[in-house]
């Protein structure tokens, strides 16, 4: 195969939403070369793997719903005042999304990014074109303007398109009333990325985490673009701190939690960081530090998810 034949059939696959595919053919096609996918292809595979996963809906309450599967959580909060629109999924799963908040009553009034990452932002230019005011950290602004490489994943991203860039960023917090619910927005110091915020739906008490919180999974944590893995235990605590025993916490990815669940993966990450330090301390590389398996016992509540423990491993030792 041609790098051209081979850019072409990528293209093709990622068109037909076949990812997983891709993945599972990969080595049999590269049999006996040496060869490398290039970058983008393998972004736009990822892209096409996430998009295809269906859209599950869950009411929280009269007006505010959660829109599960193509990406981070989405959470929708509607009424006569129009939509507002916390994350925006991957951009192969526009159409279900746009269907999704039709159902909801469109038209979208604003779009809150809890950080900067594709899976969150990806649908920015479709919802600004419908009319919404995108909101987000200045940095999400920043990030989103840069091109990026995320290690353990190893894709690459290229700067995003103007038209999907915020047009109202703020630094510290932001505030909106509407549909008779009161959204506080808070940037939370560097955990995941350095472009975090949560958001508190007051009267529905309901809290977006954002991916400062993967329920029931290990997380990634993005040391390109300032997370660290201190900053996301720190993260975790002031959400607890906010947190009643009866609020619903929603994750960047998994499913619905209550604040028990958030003790626990507070506690994982504690461990972890504290069982990873330690081999770093004492010299050991990041490929010895793997392979002395600190995290065996972890695995079974916390390795299900993309991330398994020898990634983990990877992600807090880059980013202690
Ligand atoms: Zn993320």
């Amino acid at each position: 195969m041609t790098i051209e034949t081979r850019r072409e059939w990528f293209r093709t696959m990622a068109a037909l939403g076949a990812g997983s595919l891709v993945d599972a053919l990969i080595p049999r096609v590269l049999t006996g070369r040496a060869w490398q996918q290039p970058t983008q292809d393998r972004t736009a595979a990822f892209r096409a793997q996430i998009g295809a996963v269906p859209i599950q809906t869950q009411r929280l309450g009269d007006q505010l719903t959660l829109l599960s599967g193509p990406g981070g959580n989405v959470v929708v909060l509607h009424g006569s005042d129009g939509l507002i629109v916390v994350d925006t999924f991957v951009a192969p799963a526009w159409p279900k999304l746009e269907q999704s908040l039709a159902a909801l009553g469109a038209p979208v009034t604003y779009v809150i990014n809890t950080h900067w990452h594709f899976d969150h932002t990806d649908n920015n230019a479709p919802l600004h074109a419908a009319g919404a005011t995108v909101v987000a950290h200045a940095n999400t602004r920043r990030r989103m303007s840069e091109s990026h490489h995320l290690a353990v994943l190893e894709l690459d991203f290229a700067p995003s398109p103007a038209a999907a860039l915020p047009q109202r960023v703020f630094s510290a917090g932001y505030t909106l009333e509407a549909n008779g619910d009161r959204l506080e927005v808070s940037h939370v110091p560097p955990a995941h990325t350095d472009t975090d915020v949560t958001v508190r739906f007051v009267h529905a008490n309901v809290l977006h985490a954002g991916d400062v919180f993967f329920n029931g999974r290990y997380p990634y944590i993005d040391g390109n673009t300032g997370g660290r893995v201190d900053g996301m235990i720190e993260a975790s605590n002031r959400l607890l701190h906010e947190a009643e025993a009866d609020t619903r916490i929603v994750p960047g990815h998994g499913p619905l939690a209550t604040r028990a669940d958030l003790v626990k993966y507070r506690d994982m990450l504690s461990t972890a960081a504290d069982r990873v330090g330690k081999l770093k301390a004492s010299g050991k590389s990041l490929e010895e530090s793997i392979a002395a398996k600190p995290l065996t016992d972890l695995d079974g509540d916390w390795g299900s998810g993309r991330y398994k423990g020898d990634d983990f491993v990877r992600i807090v030792y880059l980013t202690l």
